[in-house]
C-alpha cells in the first residue's frame, strides 16, 4: 500500500490550496458565468425543439424521417448560434468535419485562403500540402494560399487587421476564408471571439462575398458566443472534444448558414440524400446528453488547466496561456524544458488516468511529425481530448500540451502527484 502522505505530497497540497485561493478570486467566477450562459442556451435549444423521449429512438436502414436526428441537428444549431447544423456519428473526426465543410464550399478553380498561419497538421493532407492523395483539394484543382494574422510584439503576439497589397489581392480572389480558432499544437494564442469578429469584418470589407469557415475544434462553449454569432458562415468540430461533453463515442458537426450546411450534408452522404438519411446507431440520446453536459465539462476542464498554469508558473516554468489570461480553447501549453520532465509528466498523467493506468507512455515516431511524440491519456473514449490528456513532441523548446479533464477533481489529483514528484526532485 502506497503511503498516503509524504513531505513532498504535503507540500504539493499546500501549494494547490494557495493556487486555488488565487484562482477562486481572479479567474473561476468568469468561467462559472460563461457556463451559466452556455448551459442556458443549450437548455433553451432543447425546450424550443420540444425534445422528448420519442426522439431517442433511431430509424434503421435508410434512416428516413428520423425525428431524433432532426431534433439533434436543430438543437445543436441553436446551441451553436447557427441557422442549421449537421451532427453525425458518421463524421469520423474533426478533420473529417472540416474536410466535408471545405468540399461543400469549394469547386475546381476556387481559392481557399488561410489567415491563421499553418493549419492543424491533419489538414495538410486534406488541402494537399503534404502527400499526393488523389482526393485532396489540390488534386481537385482548388488553390490554396496562406498568410498569418499574428504579429510578434514585445508582449507576445497580437492580431493584425491590415493587409499588404499581395494579401489584399488574395482576399479579393478567395472564395473561402479559413480561420483556426484554437492554438492547435503551436505557441500562438487562440483567437478570442472578439479577434475573430474583427478579422472577419476586416476580410469581408475587402471581399463581401467571402465564405468564412472557422475551425472551431476545442473552442465550443469557451466564450458566451460562438463564431457563427459574429460573422462566420460555417464552423466545424469534433464531438470527442468540447461539444460531446465526454459522452459522445464518436462524431463531428458542421454548423452555419442553412444552404452551406445542406451542401455539406450532400458531401457527407450524397446528392439527393443530404441530411435526410443515415442511421444514427442508437446514439441520439447520448449525443444530446453530452451536449447538455458540455458547458459544465468545458468549465471543469478549464478550472484544471488554470490550476496547471498557476502551479507550473509557480514552479518556474513558462506557461501559455498564463492562469489569468483570456482563453478561447482548452489547451494549456507548458514549457517543461527537458525530455525527462516531459516523460515524467506524461507518466503521472497516465498513472492517474481512469483507464490504462498500468501503461507507461513512451515516445514514438508518428507519421508526418519529424520528432518522436509522447502521449498520455487513459480515456474512456479512445483519443478523446476533452478527457484529461497530454501530448508533446520531444524537441526544443520541450513544450507539453495539456488539455481536457472531465472533472476538476481528477485534474487536481493528477497535478498534486505531479507537483509532489517535482518537489522530490528539487
Ligand atoms: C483536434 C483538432 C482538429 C481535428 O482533429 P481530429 O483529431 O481529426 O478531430 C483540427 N483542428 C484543431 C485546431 C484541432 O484541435
Amino acid at each position: 500500500m502506497q503511503a498516503l502522505t509524504s513531505p513532498s505530497l504535503e507540500q504539493a497540497k499546500t501549494l494547490i490550496t494557495q493556487g486555488e485561493a488565487v484562482l477562486a478570486q481572479a479567474v473561476w467566477p468568469a468561467l462559472e458565468e460563461t457556463s451559466y450562459l452556455t448551459t442556458a442556451r443549450v437548455l433553451e435549444a432543447m425546450r424550443l425543439n420540444r425534445l422528448g423521449e420519442e426522439h431517442f429512438a433511431c430509424v434503421t436502414g435508410y434512416g428516413h424521417n428520423d425525428l431524433g436526428r432532426e431534433a439533434l441537428d436543430n438543437i445543436f444549431a441553436h446551441a451553436l448560434q447557427a441557422e442549421a447544423a449537421l451532427v453525425r456519428p458518421h463524421i469520423v473526426s474533426g478533420t473529417h468535419a472540416l474536410a466535408v465543410a471545405l468540399r461543400a464550399c469549394l469547386h475546381p478553380g476556387d481559392t481557399m485562403l488561410c489567415l491563421t498561419g499553418a493549419p492543424y497538421d491533419t489538414l495538410e493532407e486534406v488541402i494537399g500540402l503534404r502527400g499526393n492523395d488523389s482526393q485532396s483539394l489540390k488534386a481537385y484543382g482548388i488553390n490554396y494560399r496562406q498568410t498569418s494574422c499574428f504579429e510578434n510584439v514585445p508582449e507576445g503576439q497580437k492580431i493584425r487587421l491590415s493587409w499588404s497589397e499581395e494579401e489584399t489581392g488574395w482576399l479579393k480572389e478567395a472564395k473561402l476564408l479559413y480561420l483556426q480558432r484554437s492554438r492547435g499544437y503551436s505557441l500562438r494564442p487562440a483567437l478570442m471571439i472578439t479577434d475573430l469578429e474583427a478579422l472577419i469584418a476586416a476580410a469581408k470589407a475587402v471581399n463581401p462575398g467571402l465564405i468564412v469557415l472557422v475551425d472551431n475544434c476545442y473552442g465550443e462553449f469557451m466564450e458566451p458566443n460562438e463564431p457563427t454569432a459574429i460573422g462566420a458562415d460555417l464552423i466545424a468540430g469534433s464531438l470527442i472534444k468540447n461539444p460531446g461533453g465526454g459522452l459522445a463515442l464518436t462524431g463531428g458537426y458542421v454548423a452555419g448558414r442553412a444552404n452551406l450546411v445542406e451542401q455539406a450534408a450532400s458531401v457527407l452522404t450524397c446528392p439527393g440524400v443530404g441530411s435526410h438519411g443515415g442511421y444514427m446507431a442508437e446514439m441520439t440520446r447520448t449525443l444530446l446528453q453530452g451536449l447538455f453536459l458540455a458547458p459544465s465539462v468545458v468549465k471543469e476542464a478549464l478550472k484544471g488547466m488554470t490550476l496547471a498554469a498557476w502551479l507550473m508558473e509557480n514552479q518556474g516554468y513558462m506557461v501559455s496561456p498564463r492562469f489569468d489570461e483570456p482563453r478561447s480553447d482548452i489547451i494549456q501549453a507548458l514549457q517543461l524544458g527537458s525530455a525527462q520532465t516531459i516523460t515524467e509528466f506524461c507518466r503521472i498523467v497516465q498513472a492517474y488516468s481512469p483507464v490504462s493506468s498500468y501503461v507507461t507512455p513512451i515516445p514514438a515516431e508518428v507519421p508526418g511529425y519529424e520528432s518522436p511524440i509522447i502521449m498520455a491519456g487513459g480515456t474512456f473514449v479512445d483519443g478523446s481530448s476533452i478527457e484529461l490528456s497530454a501530448d508533446a513532441p520531444l524537441r526544443e523548446p520541450y513544450t507539453l500540451f495539456l488539455q481536457g479533464g472531465l472533472t476538476y477533481a481528477h485534474t487536481r489529483l493528477v497535478l498534486t502527484q505531479l507537483i509532489a514528484s517535482l518537489q522530490k526532485e528539487a
